[in-house]
């Protein structure tokens, strides 16, 4: 069993972090398997090194260890470039030019799991004017998921212990696989980071069940084993809400310098898996 930790280091972790890095931990190690952490950094404008330094403190304060060198994104790009390209000589993805303002003014932009769907604009371009585009103007690449799906047909995934699950990516429509400001988006990176590194296990939180329909259409285009899937419940505040990287009060650094004890909070995560009250007084755990 290989299991991984991934956080972003766009800020300091939070309690709903280390619940899923202990979880994650817990798994591979009863299992007498792996533990690897991912450095998520492939926004260059929003990652900062203070904050890789800080989530492998944070770790080590838990008592976590894991196993090998951390993985970063930042080096895995000529990865991302070469799936991409694959797509492209398929002829599964596009070059989109609207802006988020373009999107949102669309009358007919519906919601998904992941915010207002594309309408497509860009998908109906002809390629001369495509070709002309690209030459001169900002642009993300998008799969064409219709397109996508009609190949590889219907696509199930497994949630651990509790079946399997029909795999909607159209609910998303035709997702962001390369960003303007970023060589390769969250979905495309992470699908192939987690086959790359081996990961039979992808335990994450449950705000992640609908990108795993995204994830599993990734897996079937290029090729890739699917992992089984465990998403858990999310760490809520006192006010209810899933903790968001804002929430200094219930981030690991402030813990760490108020002097807690990281080691018997992990063990009180672990057993908050089965026994709610083993929280900090105030959180709770919820299924979105
Ligand atoms: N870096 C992502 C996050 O922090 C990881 C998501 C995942 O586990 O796939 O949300």
């Amino acid at each position: 069993m290989l299991t991984r930790f991934a956080p972003s280091p766009t800020g300091d972790l939070h309690l709903g972090h280390a619940y899923s890095a202990v979880l994650a931990h817990a798994a591979a190690r009863a299992a007498g398997g792996q533990f690897l952490i991912r450095i998520d950094d492939i926004d260059g404008s929003r990652s900062r090194e203070d904050y890789v330094a800080a989530s492998l403190a944070d770790l080590a304060w838990l008592g976590l260890d894991w196993d090998g060198e951390p993985v970063r994104q930042s080096a895995r790009l000529g990865d991302y470039a070469a799936s991409l390209d694959t797509l492209r000589a398929r002829d599964l993805v596009y070059p989109c030019f609207c802006t988020r303002a373009d999107i949102a003014a669309s009358l007919s932009a519906p919601h998904g799991p992941s915010g207002a769907v594309y309408p497509g604009t860009c998908r109906h371009l002809a390629a001369t004017e495509r070709d002309r585009r690209r030459e001169s103007e900002p642009h993300c690449w998008r799969l064409d998921t219709a397109r996508a799906l009609a190949i590889v047909g219907d696509l199930v995934w497994e949630e651990q212990g509790q079946g399997s699950h029909i795999a909607n990516p159209l609910a998303h429509g035709d997702i962001v696989l390369a960003r303007k400001d970023a060589p390769a988006s969250y979905h495309l990176a992470s699908t192939l980071d987690d086959a790359a590194m081996g990961i039979t296990h992808v335990i994450r939180g449950a705000d992640l069940i609908a990108a795993t329909d995204v994830h599993r259409l990734l897996q079937a285009l290029l090729d890739l084993p699917t992992p089984l899937y465990r998403h858990h419940a999310l760490v809520c505040g006192p006010d209810g809400k899933r903790l968001a990287k804002r929430d200094a009060a219930a981030s690991l650094a402030a813990m760490r310098a108020a002097g807690v004890d990281g080691h018997a909070l992990a063990a009180d995560l672990l057993a908050a898996n089965l026994l709610a009250g083993r929280l900090p007084t105030g959180y709770s755990l919820q299924m979105p």
